[in-house]
């Protein structure tokens, strides 16, 4: 038997998971419109109804335009399997939702993306969930916020909005100490630019809805599974080792190996939370996902050059952007990022929260918008908008202070978003 080709990014962002249509032959990815699946006969169906044979029943669970994609995010993260998701806030639940369970807890990094933040401090309470957030550079307060009710690590590898980059390696070995999966959320650094499970994450959560469709017109997420950690080696995963009641008995790990997760979260998750990608969404995402890398490359180019002038401006007091030396983890890029630290930063003001507003309301190119990685180039004032359900104290340490603004740099000519900054920055 030949081997397959290890092939690169490039080739596996416009192939992964894909082949020819086996009814048609269709090139492209056909959208699967369809709710259900005819069952050969029942014997077929009850095997697919037991989880004995692999198949389509019916679209909350799986849909075959849906798995591909599922598979090509999986493929380029490096990851055994994957499970999308309606939005990238509903895949932050289904990664969570076959580990915790009531009076359990997540340790977060205090530099999330601020729905993310309300999501974790507010809503999973009703769940009986809750988080305790934690500076992941503080790698002793990291330990120290994990107790016995803890069930996973939780942090972005570029955090948006303050220009950090985490230090996945040594997040990775605390987590690997204290027995816990560690879950990346890889959205504002997308698998071209960083990939967590070679740092050791176990799970990678991602808004599909940002970079990786590209374009601003669908939402989306995604769960990957590293495949590499051993859910049966304590009795804090019981939805993955210990048997099943909803199907039998059936234990997930012992089972299905390394594709236990993904499994699971079919099996359970999909079923019955129902937060489903519908096909339609799945295919905008595969035709933005074939130029990524095309797209990643010309994103933090631009990036690069937008804040080394911004930094020079004389009405800007800072940019947070680790691309730039000036940065505290501009050291981690080589390391975490090789190949570019993103394409969003912020950048404060010396006129403070007054010059910000007349900022986003004297731009012409940029859009003033709640949005991030779509090709255009994007701005908005954190504070007065995605982050303003925060506390002042949150707001800081999330790097959304009153006086900075937030750059989504699309990959337009970078001498006309400079342009159209400088025209507004005239006006501050
Ligand atoms: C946008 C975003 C999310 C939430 O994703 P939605 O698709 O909007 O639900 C989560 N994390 C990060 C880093 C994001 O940028």
């Amino acid at each position: 038997m030949s081997e397959a080709p290890q092939y690169g990014f490039d080739t596996l962002q416009v192939h992964a998971g894909a082949r020819p249509d086996p009814a048609t032959g269709a090139r492209q990815t056909p959208i699967y419109q369809t709710t259900a699946y005819v069952f050969r006969d029942a014997d077929h169906a009850a095997a697919l109804f037991n989880l004995q044979e692999v198949g389509y029943i019916y679209s909350r669970l799986t849909n075959p335009t849906v798995s591909v994609l599922a598979e090509r995010i999986a493929t380029l993260e490096g990851g055994v399997g994957g499970i999308c998701c309606s939005s990238g806030h509903a895949a932050q639940i289904m990664a969570l939702f076959p580990l915790m369970g009531p009076g359990r807890n997540v340790v977060a990094s205090t530099r999330l993306y601020g729905g993310t933040v309300t999501q974790f401090s507010q809503t999973i309470k009703r769940f009986g969930w809750s988080a305790r957030f934690v500076d992941t550079d503080d790698l002793d307060a990291v330990r120290a916020a994990i107790d016995e009710d803890t069930r996973a690590i939780f942090c972005e590898a570029i955090a948006n909005p303050g220009g950090y980059i985490t230090d996945l390696d040594a997040l990775a070995a605390i987590a690997d100490a204290a027995g816990l999966p560690l879950i990346v959320d890889n959205t504002t650094a997308t698998p071209y630019l960083c990939r967590p499970f070679d740092h050791g994450a176990t799970l990678v959560v991602h808004s599909t809805t940002k970079y990786l469709t590209g374009n601003g017109t669908v939402t989306g997420g995604a769960v990957i599974d590293s495949g590499r950690f051993d859910w049966s080696a304590s009795d804090r995963f019981p939805s993955l080792s210990a048997p099943e009641p909803a199907y039998h008995g059936l234990k997930f790990h012992e089972t299905f190996g390394p594709l236990a997760y993904t499994f699971h979260s079919i099996a359970v998750g999909l079923r019955d939370l129902g937060m489903t990608m519908n096909p339609q969404a799945a295919h905008y995402t595969l035709m933005g996902i074939e130029t990524l890398s095309l797209r990643m490359q010309r994103h933090v180019e631009n990036a690069v050059r937008v804040a080394s002038w911004l930094e020079a401006h004389p009405k800007v007091e800072a940019v947070t952007y680790a691309g730039l030396p000036s940065s505290p983890w501009h050291d981690r890029v080589a390391r975490i990022c090789p190949k570019g630290a993103g394409a969003l930063f912020t950048f404060a003001l010396k006129g403070g929260y007054e010059a910000c507003v007349k900022l986003v309301d004297s731009v012409n190119l940029f859009s003033h918008v709640a949005n991030l990685g779509d090709t255009r180039s994007l701005i908005i004032h954190s504070a007065s908008t995605t982050h303003r359900q925060l506390t002042p104290e949150q707001q800081v340490a999330a790097g959304a202070a009153p006086n900075v603004v937030r750059l989504s740099i699309g990959i337009e000519d970078a001498a006309d978003i400079i342009a159209d900054l400088e025209q507004a920055l005239a006006k501050v």
